[in-house]
């Protein structure tokens, strides 16, 4: 037996499906955020009374689209200060980023 992924996959390729217990559930979890690496950002809830741990992977592409405006910003951010008394900040700067494009791995 090499690993619980391949393992799972090969029940189910035999039987149709897999049953897991909670030791084989959480050596499952632990490979597949080994798997995941540097690609998923892992979560971490605790119960504060119990113990009860349970994890939240999230890839890139899932955090991508809460993060885009925050990207952006940072992208065009510039250090043009407000002329008279408006608090408004009246540059051209985010122009120069009209062309460009998130690139996704
Ligand atoms: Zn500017």
């Amino acid at each position: 037996m090499s690993n619980m992924i391949s393992l799972l996959r090969k029940q189910v390729q035999e039987n149709g499906k897999a049953e897991i217990d909670i030791d084989m559930f959480n050596q499952l979890q632990n490979e597949w955020i080994t798997r995941c690496d540097i690609d998923c950002l892992p979560f971490v809830y605790k119960n504060i009374k119990t113990n009860e741990e349970r994890k939240i992977l999230l890839t890139a592409a899932e955090i991508r689209p809460f993060v885009e405006d925050e990207l952006y910003e940072r992208l065009t951010a510039c250090d043009c200060t407000s002329i008279g008394e408006t608090n408004v900040i009246e540059c051209n700067c985010e122009d120069k980023f009209e062309d460009f494009e998130l690139q996704l791995n």
